[in-house]
């Protein structure tokens, strides 16, 4: 039995090319159909949203070293010190179509303290604080070493072709940057608590430095913390005004801490004096630091995912083209506290670059170039984005 009896008898090209047209336009179909299969494969991976594609850490010589570009690993911005700006190194990173942005120390200028023992901050006990764990911050309120880092910002704004700087370290006399923190209250140096007093119209007690820290922390807590933060928050008024003048047209970032406010019971705003609402009205993009391995989530890399959403529904930032604020996060490569495994690298890149994030640098050259094959992958993951 024939099924296709026309088909059978009929001899003419009519009919003939019927069943071949219909060859052709399943094939064209199908064709087709592969093509979008492979074009939305692509757009997956595709990741326009993403603006920076980065290197914290200086210039990355070992790669060109190698005869290889930063487009062959597709990057397209590098972080390095502001002490470490030159004309040169500038010049190198633009042939290779770089932007480059500056990373600034506000807060952790311990050699200033050699000089002027007066700005080092005061604990609880009325005493200097002994840095923890070695970290040594400084009083927010020195005025001349306030200065002195303006003076050093607006220097690198002026002398450089940056596209942007960074702010760093612009935080309390504080050791965060450890799976077990360690942040001690200061500074109840007196010129701390005058100001304190006179800014905030909290009149202290008589008594000695330590009798008044102790009243501050059991009975003015509050004003304390929201002065503090002021107090930081206005450093960073500053900087934005020096920056509007020097080069207008540059990004002001800050590296900072990627805690949300039930983190360590409100430790940012509490106890580091970061209050990124704020400075929100001073900065384009915030640059949350989730070290994954070093913070005790090196088998959690959505941890930084976690992070970044909680800060872009904290601050209203969605990651969508256009926005003011970005959320740019600085995600751990390097071996620092725990590992991070090559097989890892894709994970905490594709994380670090999930809506609300609109760009990512990883952290950091100086320590992963050693492992190659961890600049391989992500190299490979930021050419599969772009
Ligand atoms: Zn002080």
């Amino acid at each position: 039995m024939n099924p296709y009896p026309a088909l059978k008898n009929a001899a003419g090209p009519e009919i003939r090319e019927t069943p071949v047209g219909i060859q052709i336009l399943v094939m064209m179909g199908l064709a087709t159909l592969a093509c979008a299969v492979a074009t939305v494969a692509a757009e997956d991976r595709r990741r326009p949203h993403v603006l920076a594609r980065g290197i914290y850490g200086g210039v990355p010589t070992q790669l060109f070293d190698r005869g290889k570009t930063l487009e062959d690993f597709g990057v397209n911005a590098i972080w390095m010190g502001a002490g470490g700006l030159s004309e040169e190194r500038i010049a190198l990173l633009r042939k290779h179509g770089a932007r480059v942005y500056a990373e600034f120390n506000t807060m952790h200028d311990a050699a200033y303290l050699k000089e002027h023992p007066d700005a080092a901050p005061v604990g609880t006990d009325g005493k200097v604080s002994p840095p923890p764990d070695g970290w040594q911050g400084v009083c927010p309120t020195h005025a001349a070493y306030r200065r002195y880092r303006m003076d050093a910002f607006r220097n690198a704004l002026t002398d450089f072709d940056i596209d942007g700087i960074w702010l760093d370290y612009h935080h309390s006399h504080a050791a965060w940057e450890q799976a077990v923190p360690n942040m001690p209250d200061t500074c109840f140096c007196g010129r701390c608590l005058m100001m304190f007093q006179r800014e905030a119209g909290v009149p202290l007690p008589d008594g000695t430095g330590a009798e008044r820290a102790a009243y501050i922390l059991k009975s003015k807590k509050a004003e304390w913390v929201r002065w503090r933060c002021g107090v930081f928050t206005d450093w960073v008024r500053e900087f934005r005004e020096i920056l509007d003048k020097a080069r207008p047209q540059a990004l002001l970032g800050t590296f900072h801490c990627p805690w949300s406010d039930a983190d360590y019971a409100g430790a940012r705003l509490e106890k580091l004096n970061i209050d990124l609402k704020a400075q929100a009205k001073y900065l384009d993009v915030f640059s949350i630091m989730p070290y994954h391995a070093r913070f005790g989530h090196h088998t959690d890399p959505e941890w930084i995912y976690r992070q970044a959403r909680w800060l872009g529904e904290y601050l209203g930032i969605t990651g969508k083209p256009g926005e003011r604020h970005k959320i740019w996060p600085i995600v751990q490569l390097s071996d620092w506290g725990e590992n991070v495994p090559t097989d890892q690298v894709r994970s905490v890149l594709d994380y670090g670059t999930r809506a609300p994030s609109s760009g990512v640098m990883i952290f950091a050259w100086g320590r992963l170039h050693e492992s190659w094959e961890k600049v391989e992958e992500m190299g490979r993951f930021y050419r599969s984005i772009r």
